[in-house]
């Protein structure tokens, strides 16, 4: 089998997702926002797809490697893109050679009539998710307080049948942001609303010192949070030997760090951190988090998926030494999560009253995709 063709198209869509000017996604007005659909074909009449990768660095530097390949060769055309992304370095990102490996995938699983997860080597049916919130922001009623927080915890937690919550904090451009004793009465709120025996976990602002980052995590510890995410810059590994030597709370990393399987390894080794820390959008794909799974493994520590999706939640299916949760988000009071995105005909990943959320059957990664919505909303 050969691939024949490969395609990104973008197309419009409606959103209340805004963005602020730090990049951090809040609820908003409806903005006709932008998406791109990744379509590979064969000789052979298979197809697979994925989202989110830009047209041009597709047409330019991903055609010429997978077109002619046999789609089945996953590592072969994966490791092509990873050498080329010393030559493309700014298009050819990790998050992009991820979407390409993803719809490989999805192609292999629906020529065979397979679920992913299945094909990887099934492990388990379904998996707890937690409630992953967006970011603080200054709107009444949504992320503005403590308050706000521990309200939003306890409809997670008590109405909704989640089984964890994440906290992501307040960070710039609000003006008084960050704020580690803010962080800490967040937490104690939310802790607060859902009694002791919930799994709570912080991923906070990405830049605090070293001291700021040792109280916040003390301050976690006496909340007896489950796991502290990111309080640092990861590209100083050292930063987080530091503090993983100096706190009982499970340190989770590195998430944003480039580096693939390669950080990973680093960070394990080096003590950096108690839980590993990988996602198909991190890592360049999901045949690359499947080694940083396994390379977890190896060492007895559990690998805690990054995001949701379903490249992260297959592979959630399939890893023996599972990590814990599927990361559902990003959650706001005035954000109706439970609506599948235009382009799909339902939601990827619904969670059901006990909390969790179920492996996809239909054949492929398990997107259930609206492509006459594509059709008619192409740019
Ligand atoms: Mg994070």
């Amino acid at each position: 089998m050969k691939i024949t063709e490969i395609t990104a198209q973008p197309f419009k869509y409606k959103s209340r997702h805004g963005r602020d000017n730090e990049g951090h996604g809040h609820p908003g007005p409806e903005i006709d926002a932008t998406q791109t659909l990744v379509t590979i074909k064969t000789d052979e009449g298979a197809e697979g797809y994925m989202f989110g990768a830009q047209k041009s660095v597709v047409d330019e530097h991903v055609a010429p490697i997978v077109l002619g390949e046999d789609p089945f060769d996953r590592e072969k055309i994966w490791q092509k893109l990873r050498h080329m992304q010393r030559i493309a370095p700014s298009g050819l990102t990790d998050r992009l050679i991820g979407v390409i490996d993803v719809a490989l995938w999805d192609l292999a699983g629906r020529h065979l009539n397979m679920p992913v997860h299945k094909l990887l080597g099934g492990y388990r049916e379904k998996v707890l998710a937690y409630a992953s919130t967006m970011v603080g922001d200054e709107i009444e009623n949504g992320l503005a307080t403590p308050e706000d927080y521990g309200r939003f915890a306890e409809w997670a937690i008590k109405e909704r049948g989640y089984k964890a919550f994440k906290l992501h904090t307040w960070q710039p451009p609000i003006a008084w942001a960050p704020s580690v004793k803010m962080d800490i009465a967040a937490c104690a709120a939310v802790r607060e609303a859902v009694g002791p025996d919930i799994p709570l976990m912080l991923d906070s602002y990405h830049y605090y010192n070293r001291m700021d980052a040792l109280a916040l995590g003390r301050g976690l510890e006496e909340l007896d949070f489950y796991w502290f995410e990111e309080p640092m810059d990861e590209a100083s590994m050292s930063s987080y030997k530091w503090l993983c030597d100096q706190l009982d709370i499970p340190v989770i990393g590195p998430e944003t760090m480039g580096g693939k399987m390669f950080t990973r390894a680093e960070w394990i080794k080096n003590g950096a951190c108690d839980l590993s820390r990988s996602g198909v959008g991190d890592v360049g794909g999901l045949s690359p988090l499947m080694k940083c799974a396994h390379l977890a493994e190896s060492f007895n520590m559990a690998c805690e998926v990054h995001g949701g999706g379903p490249g992260n939640l297959n592979a959630l299916g399939a890893m023996g030494m599972p990590g814990e949760f599927y990361e559902r988000g990003l959650l706001h009071p005035f954000i109706d999560y439970e609506e599948p995105a235009q382009y799909l005909n339902t939601l990827f990943d619904p969670m059901d009253e006990e909390g969790y959320v179920h492996m996809p059957t239909r054949a492929g990664i398990g997107l259930d995709i609206n492509f006459d919505y594509i059709t008619e909303n192409l740019i």
